[in-house]
């Protein structure tokens, strides 16, 4: 891993406890995929859909998001299951792709 690949992961990872931390356990309402630190898909979690990111699969059915399939050595983010509380992420570091649920009060930007 080069030194910004370190520095993204450890990025990544911090939001994503941050994330976690600051969630009550609600329902998503949203589902967002990150890669490489920049948004790149999302869908309602109420919906039904799904995404490829490079050639993570990601799910979101039934109120879930979940990695169907993923080509990384250690399947860590297929074997991470499915997400349903706000707040929630499944973080895949070899492809460096994220799974975020976002909620209803989580803006993207706030304007004073
Ligand atoms: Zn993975």
């Amino acid at each position: 891993m080069k030194k910004a690949d370190v520095l993204l992961v450890g990025v990544l990872l911090i939001a994503a406890a941050a994330l976690y931390l600051a969630a009550p356990r609600r329902p998503a309402a949203r589902v967002a995929v990150y890669h490489g630190g920049n948004l790149v898909w999302t869908c309602p979690a109420a919906e039904e859909g799904e995404c490829t990111v490079s050639g993570v699969r990601v799910v979101v059915s039934g109120g879930e998001a979940y990695v169907a399939q993923s080509p990384c050595p250690d399947g860590c983010c297929m074997a991470a299951g499915r997400i349903s509380a706000q707040g929630r992420s499944i973080v895949c570091l070899p492809m460096e792709v994220s799974v975020v649920l976002e909620g209803p009060g989580q803006l993207d930007a706030v304007v004073y």
